[in-house]
């Protein structure tokens, strides 16, 4: 029987779990390592963040997911992947693998700019369980207070999305409350425009959303880099300062500690097509963790977003391409992934296809409506339906 160990219990490590117990039965041990006990389903933090939700209405626990497909958890956190001896180890023992999936997602690089981040800093985030709880609080402590906002993406981000979810949404919110007249909003980002998000843009994106943030009356930054947060004002490297009453800031991202030494300088894994380890032959690696190079030099450096979509994808053909060499059979061919997501935007969103994500394209659209807001809503349900049953195979 191969052992498969995964790393990373979201979107890229239980699609990898689930794929792989699928296709191989008991010819796989299938183990999975996650230094959290349930699943987040990221896209909803957000929401979280504004209120909308709850976490309880977001999150599923790993184990009770795990246990009835014969895969094996373990919650614990990877510390050092050996790759010469094909071992995972975490603080408590040392785990040997036949194959590894490493799907540990990013390491979020608050230390890049002083005075960023919540922790020790003065920005709130909405990229983790528990920053978007912490988001929440400091988001019901502005309405007793509000005044104004600048959120935004520092230099060097790669996923933009979340960023622009939040102003919309805050915008919507203070405009349902009657507020916006009190609440300034400032929206900075390393983008070379706005409507970028990292790929080089999507159609005519920059138009639309240059449209969308005008009538919102969103002041616009972009092309932007920050020199500093202090606790109330946002320091430009232009000298430009905004004061804020909230801030939010999405973060670059990097690889995490126990793989980064097998990874490039960043520490994202270098894949292959089939997203296989180009040095290392059993490891292969899916999602936010995987290196992919940008579309083009920005003049504020800017990285490329690895959405959902694209990240159960990347796990599939992992899982496919795993599975063939362990049944002796030639490797899959695999498509370059493309991106297909819904932007919220408080009371609309956008649809947004890229396939591939990078230009050229062979098709690339970006819609609004409010169809797709529902749209949005019922994707929640339908997949924290379908992940908390192992239904990878559905689409
Ligand atoms: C706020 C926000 C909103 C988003 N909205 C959308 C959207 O609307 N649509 C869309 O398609 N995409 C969206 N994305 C992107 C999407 O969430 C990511 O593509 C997806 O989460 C990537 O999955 P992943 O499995 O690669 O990594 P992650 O989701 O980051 O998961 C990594 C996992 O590894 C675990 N882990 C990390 N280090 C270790 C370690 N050392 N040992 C053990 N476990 C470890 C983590 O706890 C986590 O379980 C959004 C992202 C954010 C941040």
């Amino acid at each position: 029987m191969a052992k498969m160990v995964i790393i990373g219990g979201s979107f890229g490590g239980l699609t990898a779990a689930f794929e792989l117990k699928r296709l191989l039965g008991n010819k796989a041990d299938v183990t999975l390592l996650c230094d959290v006990d349930k699943f987040v389903f990221v896209p909803s933090l957000p929401w979280l963040s504004m209120g909308w939700r709850t976490p309880e209405e977001i999150t599923l626990p790993l184990e009770k997911m795990m246990t009835p497909k014969g895969i094996k958890f373990i919650n614990e956190e990877a510390t050092h992947v050996d790759a010469d001896k094909s071992t995972v180890n975490t603080k408590t023992r040392a785990i040997p693998y036949d194959y590894l999936v490493i799907a540990s997602g990013p390491a979020l690089g608050f230390s890049s700019v002083p005075g960023f981040g919540p922790e020790g800093g003065h920005t709130e985030c909405i990229f983790t369980l528990e920053q978007a709880m912490r988001a929440n609080k400091a988001w019901n402590r502005f309405l007793e207070k509000p005044g104004p906002v600048v959120v935004g993406a520092v230099q060097g981000v790669s996923c933009f999305g979340p960023a622009y979810e939040y102003v919309f949404e805050v915008d919507t919110e203070l405009r349902r409350r009657k507020l916006r007249h009190k609440t300034p909003i400032t929206f900075v980002t390393s983008e070379p425009y706005i409507g970028h998000f990292g790929i080089g843009g999507l159609k005519t994106s920059r138009r639309i959303m240059e449209d969308e943030f005008a009538s919102r009356e969103i002041r616009l930054i972009t092309n932007q880099s920050v020199e500093e947060f202090t606790p109330d004002e946002v320091r430009l490297k232009d000298g430009t300062k905004l004061a804020f009453n909230l801030a939010m800031f999405a973060p670059p991202m990097a690889g995490v500690k126990a793989v980064f030494h097998i990874g490039n300088p960043k520490g994202f894994i270098p894949v292959d097509s089939n997203y296989r380890h180009i040095k290392y032959k059993n490891i292969f690696s899916v999602g936010v963790a995987i290196a992919i190079a940008p579309p083009e030099q920005t003049p504020v450096p800017t990285g490329v977003p690895k959405t959902g979509y694209m990240t159960e994808h990347m796990a599939k053909y992992a899982a496919e391409s795993i599975a063939s060499e362990v049944l002796g059979k030639s490797l899959p061919q695999t498509e370059p992934v493309g991106a297909l997501c819904i932007m919220d935007m408080g009371h609309t969103a956008a649809l947004m296809k890229a396939y591939p994500v990078l230009p050229p394209r062979k098709t690339a659209e970006l819609k609004e409506g409010k169809r797709f807001r529902w749209a949005k809503l019922a994707f929640e349900k339908y997949y924290l339906w379908k992940i908390s049953r192992g239904l990878t195979n559905l689409p």
